[in-house]
């Protein structure tokens, strides 16, 4: 099996390695030219039963077990004027819940993992096509071209490879505007206090001003909106976005104001709930080529589970790797139609007029109903 995977992100990384550890190669293609081509964003929260499952596979979790902060899981909701509505604190010292780990130090450490020639970089797929026989003719960007035996799209929300499998749409679902703060406890000692160790979400009316602690000592600013007609322009300076938040706490708007450059306004986009395709030899998806969702903290984690169960069911089915696709993508839509169900639910609630209220519910256990037995 020669096996090509479309993009070094955490899916595919994931299953390079998950397939190294059981002696089977694999080439990536990445489109970036180096690691340090584009800064990798925030802090991910890895879950026990998927991102940290997905490590174990990898042989990596002692690795992780050094990288992430615990601490990172507390998390504080306040209101508009500052009110804190939810804070929650981790036990010190426990290891049980969800740490986080800077995505960037994640990435380098499944990187770290696989034989240097793994990775081939400066790699951007741009077009496979079916071999007479089997397998595919992969073109990439530049003019260089090389074939596969199976073809894994882990090549992220607006994937090449997808389109060999389904012919579904992204929907334009928010609006998220990203600043960041560099050397945080030195030159804004109040925001390293007000956000701590981990998260910030002040939750307004439509409308979320968030902030996360880095492992670097930076902090990253996001404002999520609802999706609208505005250009995304609109959000390029700091101005616009502090008269979005007029009346709200200088405190907390303060973070807008401290973003080291101009702000980076994004579309956050989803496939609709409940993707499926038809099994085709020869190619599959993991990750948010698969099934893209709204960013509640479930896609990395989902993907790196992708990845390793892909891996372990090509290393159990070597010989018929079409069963093994299908074993794995039957598996794969069945456990993610209700966490992209769910990740849908969560972001409407984060960004509704009655936000504060609903995320409080959220959070708070609620009395068992009584019993009507008997
Ligand atoms: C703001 C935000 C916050 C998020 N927070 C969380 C969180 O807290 N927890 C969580 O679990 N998830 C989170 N997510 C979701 C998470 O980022 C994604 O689900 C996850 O990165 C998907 O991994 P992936 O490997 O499928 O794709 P990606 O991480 O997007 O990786 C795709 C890779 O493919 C490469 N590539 C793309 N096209 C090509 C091509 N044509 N040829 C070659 N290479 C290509 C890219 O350069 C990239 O390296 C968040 C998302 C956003 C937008």
């Amino acid at each position: 099996m020669r096996i090509a995977i479309a993009g070094g992100g955490l899916g595919g990384l994931t299953l390079a390695r998950v397939l190294h550890r059981h002696g089977i190669d694999a080439v990536v293609y990445e489109r970036e030219a180096s690691r340090s081509a584009r800064q990798q964003g925030g802090s991910l929260d890895l879950h026990p039963e998927s991102g940290q499952q997905a490590l174990a596979d990898a042989g990596l979790a002692g690795r992780f077990r050094s990288a992430a902060r615990p601490e990172g899981e507390e998390h504080r909701i306040v209101d508009p004027t500052g009110r804190t509505l939810v804070h929650h604190e981790p036990q010190p010292g426990s290891f049980s819940g969800r740490p986080e780990i800077d995505r960037g130090v994640l990435r380098d450490l499944l990187l770290d993992s696989l034989p240097d020639d793994t990775v081939v970089r400066d790699r951007r797929l741009v077009a496979a096509t079916p071999r007479p026989e089997e397998g595919w003719d992969l073109t990439f960007q530049g003019g260089h071209r090389t074939t596969c035996d199976i073809l894994v799209g882990a090549d992220g929300a607006r994937s090449v490879v997808r389109s060999l499998l389904t012919d579904v749409r992204l929907s334009y679902v928010a609006t998220l505007v990203e600043l960041h703060i560099e050397d945080v406890d030195r030159r804004h000692p109040d925001l390293a206090e007000l956000v701590g160790p981990g998260n910030l979400w002040c939750v307004g009316v439509n409308q979320i001003l968030a902030a996360q602690r880095l492992g670097d000592g930076s902090l990253r600013v996001g404002v999520s909106l609802r999706a609208e007609n505005r250009p995304i322009d609109t959000y390029r300076s700091k101005r616009a976005l502090l008269d979005i938040f007029g009346g709200w706490d200088p405190r907390l708007t303060a973070l807008i104001e401290a973003g080291d450059s101009a702000p980076r306004p994004r579309l956050i986009e989803a496939m609709p709930i409940g993707t499926r395709w038809a099994t085709r030899p020869g190619v599959t998806l993991i990750g948010d080529a698969a099934h893209l969702m709204p960013p509640v903290g479930e896609g990395a984690n989902q993907a790196m589970l992708d990845g390793a169960e892909l891996a372990s069911r090509l290393a159990a089915n070597p010989t018929d790797p079409e069963s093994a696709i299908r074993a794995y993508e039957e598996g794969m839509f069945t456990r993610i139609h209700p966490i992209a169900e769910m990740s849908t639910r969560v972001q409407a609630m984060m960004l509704s007029p009655t936000a504060a209220d609903d995320i409080v519910r959220f959070f708070t256990p609620q009395p068992a109903e009584p019993s009507t037995a008997g």
